[in-house]
């Protein structure tokens, strides 16, 4: 494993290249303001009634409409969803990019899985920050940056990887550490952490705990600050020393409990439904399922989310908003 700085990444960044950003969301906005705080000209490409035109406007940004962006620009970044990309590449940024110029994705979820076919003739690289955008920004603005993943797809220059380097410095990721992967090692691992760790299992864990205790005919209140809410204090732990550094760190008694009884609740049959999670990742049978949703108006999505909604935790979520979570609009409207 070899993390890359700033310090191993030579000459400027992009020095004297004009960076099309297409997309002012969470990574367009945070990446088109990090590039042009490091020195490099940026143009917004945007939809002409795109809601995102009037923020990108107002920071100063020359924003053109997709096709004019893209071939006023020697490195394309494509920001916007990745449910999109095929289709707008196909449609408006492959024509318009110049032979030699570089196109920049965030994730690799679209060549991997999305059917993004990038036009002949350009690199093709990949820099994935690890964390939103408004992340990105802030880290940089605090003089930091956050860690990101990068890969070279195809170089048709010669050139690519000095691209993706210096993209990812000017973004400001490199001031923190940059790890070389490809586009399919970031995809499988980023769908696998969502829906193993992250979202799906962090969630199924929190609720099974809460669950259990009001089964037990304990307050539901008291149920919910210990195993929701009280979990950010664990996360910060962890994410600031690491496993062992929690543990150095809590009460004996919660050491005692961890190490006793944690491999009970996260036994075997968990790590077997891991594994089938994650060859259905790299089989594509997730990405079919998620493709053939979306295609239906994404019906089994809103209704299982409504089912989710529906469970007592949520309930209980709510009556706590205001006291342990941020007060939701309709109740401060
Ligand atoms: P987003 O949904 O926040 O922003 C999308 C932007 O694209 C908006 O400005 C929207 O107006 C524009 N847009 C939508 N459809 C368009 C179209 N057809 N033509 C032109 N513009 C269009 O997106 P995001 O979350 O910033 O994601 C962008 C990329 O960054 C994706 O590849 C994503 O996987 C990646 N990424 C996101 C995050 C994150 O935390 N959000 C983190 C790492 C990587
Ligand atoms: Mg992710």
């Amino acid at each position: 494993m070899k993390i890359i700085k700033e310090k191993d990444i030579k000459g400027d960044p992009l020095s004297g290249k004009t960076v099309a950003v297409v997309g002012y969301g969470s990574q367009g906005e945070a990446q088109a303001l990090n590039l042009r705080d490091s020195g490099v000209s940026v143009v917004v490409g945007l939809r002409p009634d795109g809601r995102s035109r009037a923020r990108a406007e107002a920071a100063g940004f020359e924003v053109a409409a997709v096709g004019e962006a893209v071939s006023a620009g020697d490195v394309v970044a494509l920001l916007v969803p990745d449910g999109v990309m095929a289709a707008l590449v196909e449609s408006t940024v492959g024509p318009g990019m110049r032979e030699g110029s570089a196109l920049v994705l965030a994730h690799g979820y679209p060549l991997r899985f999305g059917g993004l076919e990038p036009p002949p003739g350009v690199d093709v690289v990949m820099v994935a920050p690890m964390g939103p955008g408004l992340r990105l920004r802030e880290r940089f603005v605090a003089g930091l940056g956050l860690p990101a993943s990068f890969s070279v797809e195809r170089d048709a220059t010669g050139n690519a990887r000095a691209t993706a380097l210096e993209y990812a410095r000017a973004i400001g990721c490199a001031r923190v550490g940059l790890l070389e992967t490809t586009a399919t090692e970031e995809t499988d691992i980023d769908l696998f952490a969502e829906q193993a760790v992250l979202c799906g299992g962090v969630t199924r864990l929190i609720t099974a705990g809460f669950d259990t205790l009001v089964e037990a005919g304990y307050d539901p209140a008291l149920a919910y600050i210990e195993c929701l809410y009280e979990l950010e204090l664990t996360v910060g732990l962890i994410q600031r020393f690491g496993i062992s550094g929690m543990r150095e760190r809590i009460s004996g008694t919660a050491l005692f409990g961890d190490l006793t009884r944690g491999g009970r609740i996260l036994g075997p049959d968990v790590r077997e439904n891991m594994r089938a999670i994650l060859s259905e990742i790299r089989d594509g049978t997730f990405a079919r399922e998620m493709a053939s949703d979306e295609e239906k108006g994404g019906r089994a999505l809103r209704e299982s989310l409504a089912r989710e909604g529906e469970r007592l935790i949520e309930k209980v979520g709510r009556e706590l908003a205001g006291m342990v979570h941020e007060a939701t609009d309709t109740e401060t409207a």
